[in-house]
């Protein structure tokens, strides 16, 4: 377990005026060491190349700051061992948490899902988080309950991408921001780490195999579209939790839909710049009781009509992804039974809809879809939660 007076990375790892390498890209890094006199454009590049591929982190004129892993958490699924890592990172510089002296750091939770494709090959997808806690309220989520700590800097998500690969040694095939945070609320630092990702010297992600979730924030949908137009990142995948049949289910469980109802939100989704490859991604969490009542796969399946023919030869432009609810802490609701998941799983596909399940991995170590958060910071709900109306 992990100790409560670590600190998290050294301050004065790297020489003044030297960006950190995993907040930035090759290019950034090089002009920025070339300029500061540290290293010359050929040894930056370098460096950086050694950093993502193998992992190097020391070198002669400097050492990388990379957060600890303090805690892994492994679970057996039917694909292979799902493995929750938590890295720390320092607390927000100001706010009530700077002044507890009982809370030194903060702990991000990644988690690492075995994934057996189409060719029985292996691969590993990693979801990360973008904000240590969330301020969108959802009723449903585990990391709602903490309100947001503070966002998470390019470095701290770039850095869950390498803790997972050269600290666990996994090959990363896809990434998706599903851990804490809702990352649209956190738009600059997510783009910049994207861009990072991405990059061919970098970890070289293909922006195919990289989907960022969201609750649906309209305002920032339109600044992640004009970030996709860019080269290299047309293909990036969008999921969008929408997890309702209407408004006023959705505005029951979701604070955001108050503001941003459903209709607006499905302008936002039509503008939205698609690549003919790439599937919108309907996320819907499954809670018996609240959104598979009778009639709500027709109000679902209506909504999504427009979204769901693409534009181009009538290819199916979204696919719904049922989720079934994972019991957050102290949870109102049960988990949805297996026959409740198929029931309205073929009432979608009835009504000619794409529809896949999203397999449950990690329910036993609070590692699965929602269930991210550390009950620590929960208790003393330092944060209280913002957005809604
Ligand atoms: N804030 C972003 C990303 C984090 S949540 C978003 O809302 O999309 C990632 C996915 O997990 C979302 O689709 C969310 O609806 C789903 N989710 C949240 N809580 C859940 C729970 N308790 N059980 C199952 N899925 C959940």
């Amino acid at each position: 377990m992990p100790s409560f007076s670590s600190q998290t990375v050294p301050d004065d790892a790297l020489p003044e005026g030297i960006a950190n390498p995993l907040s930035v890209t090759c290019d950034e890094f090089a002009a920025n060491c070339a300029a500061s006199g540290v290293l010359s454009d050929f040894h930056a590049r370098n460096a950086y190349r050694g950093l993502y591929r193998e992992g190097v982190t020391e070198h002669a004129a400097f050492t990388v700051p990379t957060a600890p892993i303090v805690n892994e958490l492994r679970s057996e699924s039917n694909e292979g061992e799902v493995i929750k890592i938590v890295t720390r990172v320092d607390r927000p510089s100001d706010g009530p948490l700077a002044r507890d002296a009982r809370v030194e750091h903060l702990d991000i939770e990644s988690v690492v899902i075995p994934m057996i494709g189409r060719k029985k090959r292996l691969t590993y997808t990693l979801c990360v988080s973008s904000q240590v806690g969330c301020a969108m309220g959802c009723g449903f989520c585990e990391t709602a309950q903490m309100g947001l700590v503070r966002s998470l800097t390019p470095a701290e998500i770039v850095g869950q991408w390498f803790a997972a690969r050269h600290v666990l040694g996994r090959e990363i095939r896809n990434i998706v921001f599903m851990g804490m945070g809702e990352p649209l609320d956190n738009l600059g630092a997510v783009q910049q780490a994207i861009r990072v990702l991405t990059d061919h010297n970098g970890p070289a992600q293909a922006s195919s195999r990289i989907t960022v979730s969201t609750v649906g924030r309209i305002d920032a949908l339109i600044g992640l579209g004009e970030f996709v137009r860019q080269r290299g990142l047309q293909r990036l995948g969008l999921a969008v939790s929408l997890n309702a049949p209407n408004d006023e289910v959705r505005s029951s469980i979701m604070p955001i839909n108050r503001g941003m109802p459903m209709a607006e939100l499905r302008d936002a989704l039509l503008a939205f710049p698609r690549r003919s490859s790439s599937k919108l991604c309907i996320e819907y969490v499954l809670i018996p009781g609240v959104n598979d009542l009778p009639g709500h796969a027709d109000e679902l399946a209506e909504y999504l009509r427009p979204l769901h023919f693409h534009p181009t030869a009538g290819t199916p432009g979204c696919v719904v992804n049922v989720i079934p609810y994972n019991p957050r802490r102290d949870s109102p609701w049960p988990a949805p039974s297996e026959e409740q998941v198929e029931v309205f799983m073929s009432a979608l596909l009835d009504r000619g809809l794409f529809v896949k399940r999203r397999q449950t991995k990690g329910r036993d170590m609070m590692g699965a879809c929602g269930q991210l958060g550390s009950p620590n910071i929960r208790k003393r709900r330092y944060v209280d939660v913002t957005v809604g109306a």
